[in-house]
């Protein structure tokens, strides 16, 4: 057994982000300001998004989005149950309500029949999740988008470097948010980017970011700018710091390099399990694809075992491996139990894998070694509490 605990995700943090960050704190240039320009400008052009909005989170990208829509009371919002809290919560925020459509067996990703089911007058929009970072079935989307006038939101808080079909991630005609927390593909911090093809959207969401200053007003302060500025609208205080830029400056390039690692970690999972029948390993999707391994999300088969998914884990945190949980279904979670119930045996798909997912160790800096400890602990869990 390891005797050294294994976190279930933890940063690739280098001497260059650091060095960087250093960099800023000396310049005195802490703040919104060059830095987050060039990340801004770097991230567009790796993803292919014509413009992009840097800001503190995706979360933020988030409630921007859906408030530079202009959704409001009434409306409604289709999405996965499947995802982090904050899709659903900026829905409810806004006003808005969140309708849940069931998610694929598989991938877990939202599925395009479901949606079309879900489809009223009122509905505005649609928030597909790129789960674990493998891309939604975007064709069907969009198409159904297009036949009832909804815009699309894609989460890509995991789908840094997600591509669908031969196209990244970021790269559509629509928006895309992306998330820069610590356990995602790359990290600045905290942070979010949240990409479009329409630049008066994205001047909208750059307005509401930043007090509704106008878009260069980070200058007013330096020799290029000037200390006048504008309010034209009541704004939020969403914007990216220079020290968080400065750590995805340093990131962003290395991207490509932790995708193949997770994707390398990811497969042998994927072998080391094939045969354990009380696993049941991530489904990859059909159409072409590039899958970014943010998460590896196996589903423990528990109606084999003698305890379940939290005694699963529990098990493994006494082997020295941590795990992860994402997620437990939205409609699962005690204000939306309360709120927003979702009949029993609406959502089929993810009441089954709510109850037996995990997030396995999965992160650039792991080792081969560490990913076998992860396997034999697995295997010694099932061994001790099988039927
Ligand atoms: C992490 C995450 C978010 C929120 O991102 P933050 O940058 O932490 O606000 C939203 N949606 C999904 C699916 C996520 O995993």
């Amino acid at each position: 057994m390891r005797t050294e605990f294994l976190p279930f995700s933890t940063p690739t943090i280098g001497d260059d982000e650091i060095n960087e960050v250093v960099d800023s704190l000396k310049s005195g240039w802490i703040t919104t300001g060059p830095k987050v320009k060039r990340f801004e400008e770097a991230f567009k052009a790796y993803v292919g998004a014509p413009f992009a909005v840097p800001l503190s989170s995706a979360t933020a990208g988030l409630h921007l989005t859906l408030l530079a829509l202009g959704i409001k009371e009434g409306d409604e919002i289709i999405t996965t149950p499947m995802t982090f809290a904050s899709t659903v919560s900026m829905i409810v925020l806004c006003g808005a309500k969140p309708v849940l459509a069931d998610i694929e067996p598989g991938t877990l990703n939202i599925d395009p029949a479901k949606i079309r089911e879900k489809v009223t007058d009122r509905t505005r929009a649609v928030i597909p999740v790129h789960f674990a970072g493998q891309s939604c079935d975007m064709d069907p989307i969009f198409a159904l988008a297009k036949e009832f006038g909804l815009t699309v939101i894609e989460d890509a808080a995991h789908a840094a470097g997600t591509e669908y079909k031969g196209r990244r991630i970021g790269s559509f005609d629509t928006i895309s948010i992306f998330s820069f927390h610590p356990n995602k593909n790359i990290t600045t911090g905290e942070g979010g980017m949240v990409c479009s093809p329409d630049e008066a959207f994205a001047e909208e969401v750059s307005l509401l970011k930043f007090h509704g200053m106008s878009r260069e007003a980070w200058k007013r302060f330096a020799a290029s700018g000037t200390p006048n500025y504008d309010i034209m609208l009541p704004g939020y205080k969403y914007n990216m710091m220079d020290i968080q830029a400065a750590i995805g400056l340093h990131q962003l390039p290395k991207l490509d390099a932790f995708i193949d690692r997770r994707t390398e970690i990811a497969e042998f999972y994927n072998a080391a399990f094939a045969d354990v029948a009380e696993i049941a390993v991530p489904a990859l999707a059909p159409y072409e694809q590039r899958h970014a391994w943010h998460l590896y999300t196996p589903l423990v088969r528990i109606e084999r075992l003698t305890l379940d998914r939290d005694g699963f884990m529990a098990e493994l945190k006494k082997e020295n491996i941590g795990t992860g949980l994402h997620y437990k279904a939205i409609h699962h979670h005690a204000w939306y139990r309360e709120n927003l119930p979702v009949p029993a045996g609406e959502l089929p798909n993810a009441d089954y894998a709510s109850d037996r997912i995990l997030s396995l160790p999965l992160f650039p800096k792991m080792t081969m070694d560490d990913a076998r400890d992860v396997v034999e602990a697995v295997k010694a869990v099932i061994a001790r509490n099988r039927k």
